[in-house]
């Protein structure tokens, strides 16, 4: 007789919605993945990605024993071996080099998973013990973060509950419908209950084409947008004075600074019309002042350029301007995960390390894989544990992080699912689980519900979960503290006990029965003020930032890579690239997913058709994508979604998966963001022209 249980998941992906999951699984195997009809944000829904998980799961290419590399690096060639003796050869490598100085070691892991068990539990205890370099997790959000933070003091905003009950929404650089699905639901919500929708993005999005309006501004000044909304909100007095007087700070100095940021300056630096800038600001100011909920959706796209902080920074000023915040369906979100009371100390425990090592910026990985031994950076790097993450796919300036893995005398770990562009560099592959394999507890950025995801099968193979792979190389390099013992179940249940003013109750067994619980957060979380900044208010003049040696008033900053700011590079890379997540990938996952790469064809680049035409160049030619960093190959798609000047990639490819065996990272550059040290892959100069093979 068939036994049939349906087990309750989360998904681990890197995405604002953290869905809650059903798992079907028939005598031990996992027949279905369904989203959870009472989660109320998932609400039975899923996307096109997870709803695929067994063919992902059990895909006939998944890494199910250990590997040892017996071809050149990144050849690709590897046989099997034994576990012990995985396990050994790390073990004793790391040792060796722990001997001289572990600083030469370095973790590089990523949102893989977003799991706080999987991801940085068990594997920080691990690094923190052996005193290996810190890793600075940049590539995507602390440029925004920080931009953010230092405005209204931690990553919280409006509640994804609550966007339907909008009268006005500006999805402000993002593309819901690929990557925050959600969202996009209670948007449309709000659309058939009359709410106005409004994309601010360089590219037509899919989520663009569906909007009221679409204002296509320039990559990288999204800044100075808002300086101008705020221009003109000022000067037509569509404030909300007693919210101005009672809530921020710097109103006056605010004034001063967006003066010189009439609608004509915005205009001409965002390359969109004066019109499309008074009228944004009149519709958004005035339905605030007639008491209307006005909401901002921002996402990571308008970070990823050289003033990405101070461009998060300064969209973030408007809800307290005018008021917005004074609604549950008001204000703005970039991210929710603030406010999750997730014990990291607890979990990561950096009280193991013994002195404090150098940190590694995860975005310069490839300046910093080929760095010699110096007095200003330490040690080189001797060996490198990758988990979570695939560096050859994603990282920026992709041929310098090649040649960093490529590196003969670079001893390589990869904890992988499948044979990525990484793994191909690897001495020692070790098969990992998948979230159907291994317990998790879950926090999101997106809404507001702590998750629990409980196993749902036995792991495939010989894999093993990240967590017990640490567990034994602490063991084999003689780590004797107890908490390498903690097994999943113990970790999970430390997640959410931080005891501060975000406690909550919060029981890990009652969690993994019920599948989540939300957190206590007021629907209008800053209606009153109560803003987590030092002043306590919404800092439109921002002491931290002067302190820290930023502009302590919103500016812009512009790209270091566009026709305005560096005539002299665009004379020869006169096209502004960008590369938003492909709806079918989510980062590098799942590209190798057959029906979810077949949705997306081949790697493809949108080019406007003046572009097109004063380059010779066809819908469906191949086409070639350079600048002095590099170069890739696409088919071109001839399109007016890319606005004149601009062309898109969508990513993120696996470049053995592209028939030059390259991606759009060849291109991007390692250059960091004004604050939060991030990449700038957003502000990008490239040429195109016809391939010729
Ligand atoms: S990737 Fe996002 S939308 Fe898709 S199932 Fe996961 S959390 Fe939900």
């Amino acid at each position: 007789m068939t036994s049939t249980q349906v087990v309750r998941a989360t998904c681990p992906h890197d995405c604002p919605d953290t869905c809650a999951l059903l798992v079907t699984v028939e005598d031990g195997v996992a027949t279905a993945v369904k989203g959870d009809p009472d989660h109320p944000t998932t609400a039975g829904v899923l996307c096109t990605k997870v709803s695929r998980y067994t063919e992902r799961t059990y895909h006939d290419e998944r890494l199910l024993y250990p590997l040892r590399r017996v071809g050149k690096k990144g050849e690709g060639k590897f046989e099997r071996i034994s576990w012990d003796e995985a396990l050994d050869t790390i073990a004793s490598r790391l040792g060796s080099i722990a001997a001289r100085d572990p600083q030469a070691i370095l973790p590089y892991s990523y949102c893989g998973t977003m799991g706080l068990v999987q991801g940085e539990s068990m594997s920080a205890r691990f690094f923190h013990q052996l005193g290996a370099s810190l890793l600075d997790r940049t590539i995507c959000a602390t440029a925004g973060f920080t931009g953010y933070k230092y405005t209204i003091g931690a990553t919280i905003g409006t509640d994804l509950e609550q966007f339907q009950n909008a009268k006005l929404i500006l999805i402000w650089g993002g593309n819901p419908i690929a990557s925050n699905l959600h969202f996009w639901t209670r948007a449309q919500e709000a659309k058939r209950r009359g709410a106005k929708l409004i994309a601010i993005d360089p590219y037509r999005s899919l989520t663009a084409e569906k909007c009221h309006q679409h204002i296509a501004l320039l990559p990288g000044t999204d800044a100075a947008l808002a300086l101008g909304l705020m221009h003109v909100l000022i000067a037509e007095d569509l404030l909300d004075h007693d919210y101005i007087a009672n809530y921020t700070v710097g109103f006056e100095q605010l004034k001063q600074r967006v003066a010189e940021w009439t609608p004509e300056r915005t205009a001409e630096t965002c390359g969109i019309t004066v019109a499309e800038v008074v009228e944004l600001a009149r519709l958004y100011g005035g339905m605030a002042k007639a008491g209307e909920p006005v909401a901002i959706r921002t996402n990571y796209g308008v970070q990823r350029v050289h003033g990405g902080g101070m461009a998060v920074r300064n969209l973030t000023c408007l809800p307290a301007l005018v008021g917005a915040w004074r609604h549950a369906a008001g204000g703005v979100q970039l991210s929710a995960s603030g406010g999750f009371p997730t014990n990291k100390p607890a979990l990561q425990r950096p009280d193991l390390l013994s002195k404090q090592p150098r940190t590694i910026n995860m975005t310069t990985i490839g300046d910093d894989l080929l760095r010699p031994a110096s007095a200003e950076f330490g040690p080189a790097v001797e060996a490198v544990i990758v988990y979570n993450a695939n560096p050859l796919a994603i990282a920026p300036d992709s041929s310098k992080v090649m040649a960093g893995f490529a590196r003969e005398d670079l001893f390589t770990v990869v904890l992988e699912h499948f044979q990525t562009d990484t793994v191909d560099y690897a001495d020692i592959v070790l098969p990992a689980t998948t979230q159907l394999e291994h317990i998790d507890a879950h926090s999101a950025y997106g809404h507001l519900y702590m998750m629990a995801n409980n196993a749902a099968i036995a792991p495939l193979g010989e894999a093993k979960p990240n967590t017990e792979v640490f567990r034994l190389l602490a063991a084999r390099m003689g780590f004797s503290d107890p908490c390498f013992q903690d097994s999943d179940d113990e970790l999970a249940a430390m997640a959410f006990n931080r005891q501060d003013a975000r406690a909550i109750h919060f029981d890990w067994d009652a969690l993994k029965q019920k599948g989540w619980q939300k957190l206590n957060m007021p629907d209008a979380p800053f209606a009153e003020g109560g803003f987590p900044t030092p002043s306590g208010k919404c800092e439109f003049y921002s002491a931290s930032m002067a302190a820290d040696g930023l502009d302590p008033l919103p500016a812009y900053i512009a790209p270091y890579e566009s026709v305005a700011s560096n005539p002299e590079l665009a004379k020869r890379y006169p096209l502004a690239m960008i590369s938003p997540p492909a709806r079918n990938f989510l980062n590098s996952t799942f590209v190798n997913v057959k029906s979810l790469r077949s949705a997306e064809g081949e790697p493809h680049l949108d080019i406007h058709p003046d572009d097109s035409a004063a380059r010779g160049i066809s819908d469906g030619d191949m086409v070639r994508i350079f600048n002095d960093r590099g170069s890739f190959i696409a088919k071109a798609r001839v399109t007016d979604k890319a606005r004149a000047g601009l062309v898109v990639g969508l990513s993120v490819w696996w470049k053995k998966l592209a028939r030059d065996g390259k991606n759009a990272n060849e291109v991007t550059s390692q250059r960091l963001t004004d604050m939060g040290r991030a990449p700038t892959f957003y502000d990008t100069l490239v040429e195109v022209e016809r391939a010729t093979s």
